[in-house]
């Protein structure tokens, strides 16, 4: 018989009738042939009085405690799940994380899941119950409770899902379903039909996910099919699958990340050592730095910017004093009144024109970029603050969002029956099934690249340089923005070698026309990607790429961070060497 997971948000259990409702969508689920499994969050806020609470009687709580109280807001909520299923005449039997038997690692308030036993849950399952378990928590090797992180609960969703291998998880919350932008900012936003893993990976990491993002990186490395529908309505939903909504769009969601700060270093020595012991010093303070852009040397020394949270921006400057003063280098500019803009799409990876289009956009309101940086399925920019709004709505109204794609996808999402989840759950077992996963590094020696220093920040200067090589029929794969000062930035951007030569006279000319800085060449480069699962959460994946060649003294020339990939380009004699290094550091990551 198949399984299904429901799992139910806090304002979808927040009083008794919503209780009851939601215990009646489990019995019609049962009734229709299915055996059910229900996840349940704590009532409305309660986590968040029970933090008030805490925070009452103790500035600074003990880790252990906090978990000791939060997950009691998912028992209450599971008893009285089973209590209304009862009522109803039907078998149900309630579970904490602990009796369900899932494992985590000791990291109170943040745990990750290391093990699930499936044999009680199948059991109980089998003897006609419907199994509600308490969402959030776990407990350690030592009978510890802990918690997995705000919004938790999703996250063991998918895992149960995963290990009894369901046919599909349903979440049931307050809102209809993901969003082509967060609909509260911009209400012209429209209920997608379908997103695929990667943009919602994307999108959850840019705020605008309606989903814990480690729960996304589960059922991605499980391939778990999820349908986000509204627990008080009847509207169809999202479903999050392998698939995009639409194999033409090019752009599937667009997010605004308001409250950033840019940080730009300047005279840095061009080793990879510095980059790794300045991002070292920021994640030690437990920040999680944001774009990375860094820029060509032109006289041996390097320019970094970064964005960090605006409220983290001072303890960031004061992390990274130490190292500046080693090397000599120094702050040359901050800006914490900045936003991000960022556009995610499945299919952006082959299309052009794709970020020409999107500086044309913002040309109209002359809106200023002061940091460009791609991924393959993403790109971001940062903008005055004071903009941003704008700034979102032109980019949204610019690839049509608010309309549905003419060709949806087709799909039946349906648990890949060629996946070998024995297998996967077996070497899961060793890297621990929350481990970090990295399934591909790729190198790539077929580009080069131009860097065009001092080239007017507004949108408009921008657009027409990549306007100019999109008529050109150059294809542009990688582009940065790194920022000069408050009018002037410098572009890289990446080209496959063949048209090395089309590109350079395109670039001279335009160079003439905006009376721009140098240009530098590199005819050969090496891009190296590691891709994976788990990169979002494990923030340290882009420090061990750059520990892994300034260990063997190789010059970044590019770098480019995502949820799904990191990038770095090299010289192109490298390569070789590179990614033996890098292959070498993620050794016991790779699956
Ligand atoms: N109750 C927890 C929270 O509010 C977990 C969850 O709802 O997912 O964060
Ligand atoms: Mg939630």
């Amino acid at each position: 018989m198949s399984i299904i997971v429901q799992k139910f948000g806090g304002t979808s259990v927040a009083d008794s009738d919503r209780i009851l409702a939601a215990a009646r969508k489990a019995v019609r689920a049962q009734q229709n042939g299915k055996q059910v499994v229900m996840v349940v969050s704590a009532m409305g806020k309660n986590t968040d009085h029970l933090i008030e609470l805490a925070s009452q009687v103790n500035a600074d709580p003990p880790a252990r405690e906090m978990d000791m109280l939060l997950s009691t807001g998912e028992q209450v909520s599971v008893a009285l799940m089973a209590m209304a299923i009862d009522s109803m005449g039907h078998k149900a039997v309630s579970l904490t994380g602990g009796q369900i038997g899932i494992r985590t690692d000791s990291s109170h308030t943040k745990a990750r899941i290391q093990s699930i036993s499936t044999e009680r849950l199948q059991r109980l399952l089998e003897d006609g119950n419907i199994v509600i378990a308490a969402g959030f928590q776990g407990i350690d090797e030592d009978y510890n409770i802990t918690t997995l992180g705000r919004g938790g609960s999703d996250t063991t969703a998918v895992a149960l899902a995963a290990v009894l291998q369901a046919e599909a998880c349903e979440i049931y919350t307050d809102v209809d379903g993901v969003y082509t932008t967060d609909p509260r900012i911009l209400p012209e936003a429209r209920l997608v039909h379908q997103v695929s893993y990667d943009e919602m990976l994307e999108l959850a990491s840019l705020g605008a996910g309606v989903m814990h993002s480690r729960s996304i990186e589960f059922a991605k490395k499980f391939s778990v099919p999820i349908h986000v529908r509204n627990s008080m309505t009847d509207s169809t939903g999202s479903i999050i699958w392998q698939e995009p909504e639409s194999e033409n769009a090019a752009v599937s969601g667009a997010a605004l990340t308001r409250d950033e700060a840019r940080i730009t270093l300047t005279s840095l020595p061009e080793q990879a050592q510095v980059v790794e012991e300045i991002f070292d010093a920021v994640s030690n303070r437990k920040v999680t730095v944001d774009m990375i852009v860094q820029n060509i040397a032109t006289d041996g020394s390097v320019d970094l910017s970064f964005t960090v949270p605006e409220a983290e921006m001072s303890v960031t400057c004061e992390a990274i004093q130490p190292i500046l003063k080693t090397y000599n280098a120094r702050i040359r500019d901050i800006d914490g009144q900045v936003s991000k803009i960022s556009i995610v799409g499945a299919g952006m990876a082959n299309q052009v024109g794709v970020a020409q289009q999107m500086f044309s956009a913002l040309a109209n309101d002359d809106i200023p970029i002061q940091l460009i940086t791609t991924s393959e399925i993403k790109l971001s920019v940062l903008v005055p603050r004071s903009k941003s709004l704008d700034a979102l709505r032109l980019v949204h109204s610019c690839f049509g969002l608010e309309q549905t794609p003419q060709c949806l996808t087709q799909t039946d999402p349906k648990r890949d029956e060629n996946v070998d989840a024995v297998q996967v759950v077996d070497r899961l077992r060793e890297v621990g099934i929350e481990g970090l996963v990295i399934d591909e590094i790729q190198v790539d020696v077929s580009q080069a690249s131009i860097t065009i220093n001092r080239v007017p920040n507004r949108a408009e200067a921008i657009a027409k340089l990549f306007e100019q090589l999109a008529d050109g029929g150059v294809f542009i794969d990688m582009i940065v923005e790194g920022y000069e000062d408050q009018s002037l930035s410098d572009i890289s951007f990446t080209i496959p070698k063949t048209q090395l030569e089309k590109a350079i006279s395109i670039s001279n000319e335009y160079r003439e026309q905006f009376s721009c800085g140098e240009i530098n060449i590199i005819d050969s480069i090496a891009k190296l990607s590691v891709s994976g699962i788990g990169l979002r959460s494990h923030t340290g994946v882009a420090v061990k790429t750059f520990h892994a060649l300034a260990a063997a003294d190789i010059p970044l020339v590019m770098i480019n961070t995502s949820e799904i990939r990191v990038n770095v380009v090299v010289p192109g004699e490298h390569a070789e060497k590179a990614k033996l290094q890098i292959e070498k550091e993620f050794e016991e990551n790779q699956i």
